[in-house]
């Protein structure tokens, strides 16, 4: 899994110019510069897929991304990933200066940076990179990315928004077929098998997670998939996502095998009315948190506000889950172009949870829906 990504399938969108990675880096080495920060430093992972295209394999053999205001990329790598580095679409803005094994990496890191400046570093760099970097320069301070610069990827542009919204399209779709399979008798981990193959069918090169959560389970929200065989009775929150074309996709639905009750339909139907009051208050200006506060007012007016027991959202993208966060005390503002997760949920221990997520992304006067399945209690089979 080294080297550049796969070329897109047949049908799928354009791949990003090294012109639209030149663009990334010198705006994230703006944004950088803008917030007092002398650079920023890359790790393999998604903030170096986003500036570069280039998808290395983790290791102890140090990559690293330096990135300054004004001054050209450098991406320090191992010799013999070199190569592949230099395959990378974003690679014709970069200066390799690539390193042996038995040199010091940190020593050529450690040359670029100024010794006693302050780094954002990505907020999944290795500790063992991060501290090597350390005591060569123990006066340097470093920053978690995210900290440093939390909005850096949340803007998404309109080739961008094709891919997510393409993603959303095809874990809708998952879900139209998902509908048709028995729930009945078969354990947690059979249907989420189930979800795992229809993403995959439908155009995902990546499965981040399948949440199927039965019954008393589903009142975990984080509940995977299990050994547990679903029942007639059972209501199953669904909550599955990954990645096509390198965007992301997540979306719940709640389904109840046979005929719910009246309580199961009153707190399914409170959820659908919190969503759909979160998804109103997206619009440009608002805060991240009245987005949260919309949905949960709902849900509190009802009697069930401590059954509500996490955030409304998080921004998606070449991650499932980024900034921008939909929480109390995030007053960052809402920006035409952002994506992220309205997602409330109720969740009653020892009995049942309903949670109901789309992604929604900023327009210029309110918000679009990337999934558009039914929100309505499906029953299933
Ligand atoms: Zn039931
Ligand atoms: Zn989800
Ligand atoms: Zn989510």
């Amino acid at each position: 899994m080294t080297g550049t990504p796969a070329p897109p399938a047949p049908g799928g969108p354009a791949p990003f110019t090294a012109d639209d990675y030149t663009a990334r880096m010198r705006r994230a080495a703006e944004a950088a510069d803008a917030a007092g920060l002398a650079g920023l430093l890359i790790a393999p992972g998604p903030d170096l897929v986003w500036l570069t295209g280039y998808r290395p394999v983790e290791t102890e053999r140090l990559t690293l991304l330096v990135l300054r205001a004004g001054q050209d990329p450098v991406l320090v790598v191992p010799a013999l990933e070199a190569p592949d580095a230099a395959g990378a679409a974003g690679a014709p803005a970069l200066t390799l200066r690539d390193w042996t094994d038995g040199q010091d990496p940190y020593g050529a890191a450690a040359a670029l940076l100024r010794p006693a400046g302050r780094y954002g570093i990505s907020d999944n760099a290795w500790a063992l990179h991060l501290l090597a970097l350390r005591e060569r320069l123990p006066d340097t301070g470093h920053l978690a990315l995210t900290r440093a610069l939390p909005m850096l990827r949340a803007v998404k542009d309109s080739a961008e928004l094709d891919r997510l919204a393409a993603a959303g399209a095809a874990a809708d779709t998952a879900y139209e077929e998902i509908r048709k399979v028995r729930f009945e008798g078969r354990r947690e981990r059979e249907v989420a098998a189930d979800l795992d193959g229809l993403l995959r069918r439908f155009g995902h090169s990546q499965v981040d997670f399948t949440i199927v959560a039965s019954g008393p389970n589903g009142a975990n929200p984080h509940h995977e998939a299990g050994e547990r065989a679903i029942g007639r009775g059972d209501m199953v929150v669904l909550d599955f996502g990954g990645l096509k074309h390198g965007y992301g996709s997540d979306t719940s639905r709640t389904v109840h095998v046979g005929e719910p009750t009246d309580e199961e339909r009153t707190v399914h139907e409170l959820v659908r009315a919190a969503q759909e009051e979160g998804f109103r208050a997206v619009r440009p200006g608002a805060a991240c948190q009245d987005v949260d506060r919309a949905a949960r007012a709902v849900i509190a007016e009802a009697g069930y506000g401590e059954y509500f027991i996490h955030r409304t959202g998080h921004g998606i993208g070449v991650t499932t889950h980024e900034p921008p966060y939909m929480i109390e005390g995030e007053e960052q503002p809402l920006v035409p172009g952002m994506c992220f997760s309205v997602e409330p949920g109720v969740y009653l221990p020892g009995r049942f949870g309903v949670r109901i997520e789309d992604i929604v992304t900023v327009t210029e006067d309110g918000g679009r829906r990337l999934n558009n399945t039914s929100r309505e209690l499906a029953v299933v089979g």
